[in-house]
């Protein structure tokens, strides 16, 4: 049996995550992720696929981050007919996720079209990368799976999706190959979760594949910084409630957003903080909270542990989900000290930006990131401690203190990464380090030989590889 391996994105870099499978005219593509950061790497996402999506049989969907599902509705426009395999969390997420992808290109060509229209210059050849009616088109094609389920494909393949802990639905997706010696298996991570989740689980450990495709976010960074990310939430939220300020938290909707909630849960229900609204306003964290109480299969022991014992742990008293606009103008009009978490969580679009206006210039107020900032980004400068930043095209001076919680990440850090290869129990015949930043991918493959010789490949993009089982 022969398996042809082709790296088509989040090769040697961490967004675009796109792998061909194919197996004896079997062809299985593993996410279909949109590149992100940069115009670049955005125009990238509008070339031909390298491969016909009229000859896919299967999709096979790690999870619902943009950076690997983003571009299935123009594979379903080129042709792609499913099924798109994954799980019911991440179905869910992306009914969510892949419309809002969709509206925020429809805004972009908007954008672009009036601006070139001012300037007088042809704005006919401008269109969204893809509409929200396509996004909805491509969500036709889903089918999900539970978790743990082997599920049986053509010719003697099955895919067995287990949890991956990294944001909610996440898997690892184990597949099995039938050969004239036997069933071989290729395990592809997706994105590993860390150990530190308050809410979701630890990432699955699997037996030891034949071949392992694994991510490398941060394979060359250690990010234990010892931080108890909850005790130091009760220290801000009370030292800025005795001053009389808001804490304004950054926060992207879905994963950070419920981690954040499950912790304000036992900081609120301790009586470890005052009493005080807790606003989250932003519509999509909203919807996506709604997903993880449906789902919660993917939550932790501990969260099990509350949730048997009455407790929601995603709901306590002083939590407000604010939907409409009114809502949102009208936490700005309270006095009262307050948590806000809102969206973008780099500060560049969304509600949130309102929330910094209001809250820039109060020497009481804490502007509370829940992790990394990405360079240009006005949460960045703002992390970087600059005095004025533009919002809305006017200047205001940064009065408000301005902290960071670094214990929060839905990835695994490299000892993260090390401790679940470990777990594998043996080395792979086969070992692709896939989705980390060049460096990161490559220092992480001098520790992997360390352990088990020179057996694992940092693939570049549009590499092909050939296994002879
Ligand atoms: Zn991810």
């Amino acid at each position: 049996m022969s398996l042809k391996i082709s790296f088509l994105g989040a090769a040697r870099e961490v967004t675009g995550s796109c792998h061909l499978l194919e197996v004896e005219g079997t062809r299985i593509l593993l996410d279909c992720g949109m590149y992100q950061g940069g115009s670049e790497r955005h125009e990238r996402n509008r070339q031909p696929f390298a491969f016909d999506p009229t000859q896919i049989d299967y999709c096979l969907l790690s999870h619902a981050h943009i950076d690997h599902c983003g571009r299935l509705p123009l594979l379903k426009r080129a042709g792609f007919t499913g099924p798109v395999i994954t799980t019911a969390a991440t179905v869910e997420l992306c009914q969510i996720l892949l419309p809002d992808s969709a509206h925020i290109q429809e805004e972009d060509a908007h954008w672009k079209i009036k601006r070139l229209r001012k300037e007088g210059k042809d704005a006919s050849w401008v269109q969204p990368l893809y509409t929200v009616a396509e996004a909805e088109e491509a969500l036709t094609l889903f089918e999900s799976v539970p978790y743990d389920q082997r599920v049986p494909l053509k010719n003697g393949l099955a895919v067995t999706f287990r949890d991956a802990g990294h944001i909610l639905g996440s898997s690892i997706v184990d597949l099995e190959l039938p050969s004239s010696r036997g069933i071989h298996r290729f395990v592809f991570t997706g994105d590993l979760g860390g150990t530190n989740a308050r809410l979701l689980h630890d990432p699955s450990t699997v037996a030891c594949p034949d071949a392992l495709m694994m991510e490398t976010t941060y394979g060359n960074r250690v990010r234990d910084t010892g931080e108890d990310v909850t005790q130091a939430l009760e220290d801000i939220i009370t030292a800025t409630h005795a001053r009389g300020g808001n804490v304004v938290i950054p926060s992207f909707a879905v994963g950070r957003t419920q981690e954040l909630l499950a912790r304000l849960n036992d900081l609120v229900e301790h009586d470890r903080v005052p009493s005080l609204p807790v606003y989250v306003d932003s519509p999509m964290a909203v919807a996506a909270t709604k997903v993880f109480r449906r789902h919660d299969e993917a939550f932790s022991p501990e969260m099990h542990a509350l949730i048997g014992a009455g407790d929601d742990p995603l709901t306590f008293p002083g939590l407000e989900l604010t939907r409409s606009v009114d809502e949102s103008k009208q936490i700005n009009a309270s006095t009262q000290p307050a948590v806000i978490i809102s969206a973008s969580g780099m500060c560049d679009a969304g509600r949130i930006k309102h929330h910094l206006v209001h809250n820039l210039g109060r020497r009481e107020s804490t502007i509370l990131f829940a992790g990394y900032q990405a360079r240009a980004t006005l949460g960045y400068r703002l992390q970087q401690g600059e005095n004025h930043v533009r919002i809305f095209g006017e200047m205001h001076s940064v009065s408000a203190r301005v902290r960071t919680l670094h214990g929060l990440s839905a990835h695994a850090d490299r000892e993260g990464l090390l401790n679940w290869f470990s777990a594998l129990g043996g080395c792979p015949e086969h070992t692709f380090l896939v989705h980390g930043e060049e460096q990161a991918s490559l220092d992480f493959q001098d520790t992997l030989r360390d352990r088990c010789g020179g057996q694992s490949l940092v693939p570049s993009l549009g590499e092909v590889v050939k296994l002879k089982w």
